[in-house]
């Protein structure tokens, strides 16, 4: 019953309800084989960095729950994501509950760890804090940070002087040179001044804000016909908040206006289009204690799901190259 690398547990041979639920049925290793694993589910249970509600440290345990409905193919991107990706459930990051600081750094060893055997990691937060610690694992490759949130994140500090936090995380990655440019894409919501917004200006590094007005006015094709012409390296990060409350209510720092689930998947899935190399990828700030029905979950899970499809279709691309 217990399959190998890239395998589910059989639905039609034992339930969904069933068993231990690991990401989408797949095997549980702290030792993933880089021979056939290229890439890897894992959670990081930390919500230690927010300013308000609190409940992303359930993250990764609610989602895993909600991903047993996760099925072997895409048929919009016609591949079979964990069979190309060899892909297993490596568990979660031992955070630090306490510690914003240590867990960081816990993270960055984890994922320094797995890079260094060429395995992508697609990672469920935890608060959004915890994309500075998976960047510092991975500044080898200085991505692109394509960033998808309805908040800026690239405040310097807050309550005079706490500098890791969840809106501070882009601030500290930009200053610590870890990535080479950054795209946001679907801020809204009022700010704290007019400057806010005029941080692109001084960064040291390219900064692309894409409101979310701008993408109602322009349109989805818009926003992907963009992201197509992309190329080089990127890291994603999704902040489940960058979706309308009314599609996930299950995450603490709510803004109204935001994207459909049908809308972020296409715009996911664009990706498969463009020249890039899609290093790793997160999807943060899902609290389920403020879900309902695990509706936010069930989302945070399928985005992940997308974005192995994502890397599937780079992976089957540059296997084919590499063959001719
Ligand atoms: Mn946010
Ligand atoms: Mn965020």
């Amino acid at each position: 019953m217990f399959p190998g690398a890239g395998e589910q547990i059989d639905a039609m041979v034992s339930p969904r309800i069933a068993q231990i639920p690991t990401f989408a049925r797949l095997p549980f290793t702290r030792d993933p084989d880089p021979r056939v694993t290229s890439g890897v589910f894992l959670g990081v249970p930390f919500d230690g960095g927010v300013t308000y509600y609190s409940g992303a440290r359930l993250g990764p345990t609610y989602i895993r729950i909600e991903s047993r409905l996760l099925r072997p193919y895409n048929h919009a991107l016609k591949i079979y994501p964990f069979k190309v990706l060899g892909a297993v459930d490596y568990g979660d990051i031992d955070v630090i509950p306490t510690s914003v600081e240590k867990t960081l750094n816990s993270i960055e060893e984890t994922i320094r760890d797995l890079d260094s055997k060429g395995i992508t990691p697609f990672i469920a937060g935890g608060d959004h804090s915890i994309s500075l610690g998976v960047l510092r694992g991975l500044s080898r490759h200085k991505p692109i940070l394509i960033h998808f949130d309805s908040h800026l994140d690239y405040w310097d500090q807050y309550w005079g002087g706490e500098r890791y936090t969840h809106g501070t995380w882009v601030k500290r990655a930009i200053e610590e040179g870890i990535v080479s440019s950054v795209v946001q894409i679907g801020i809204r919501g009022p700010q704290y001044s007019e400057e806010d917004l005029k941080f692109p200006e001084k960064s040291p590094v390219p900064l692309t804000i894409i409101t979310m007005d701008e993408v109602a006015y322009y349109g989805v094709t818009w926003l992907t016909s963009r992201l197509k012409s992309l190329k080089g390296k990127i890291y994603v990060s999704i902040d489940i908040d960058v979706v309308d409350p009314a599609f996930a209510p299950g995450t603490g720092t709510r803004e109204v206006g935001g994207f459909t689930p049908r809308e972020l998947i296409s715009i996911l899935r664009s990706l498969s289009e463009a020249e890039v190399e899609m290093v790793g990828i997160d999807v943060v700030e899902v609290s389920p204690p403020l879900d309902h029905t695990g509706i936010t979950s069930l989302l945070a899970a399928n985005l992940i799901y997308e974005a192995m499809s994502v890397k599937a279709v780079q992976t089957a691309r540059k296997n084919l190259i590499q063959m001719s």
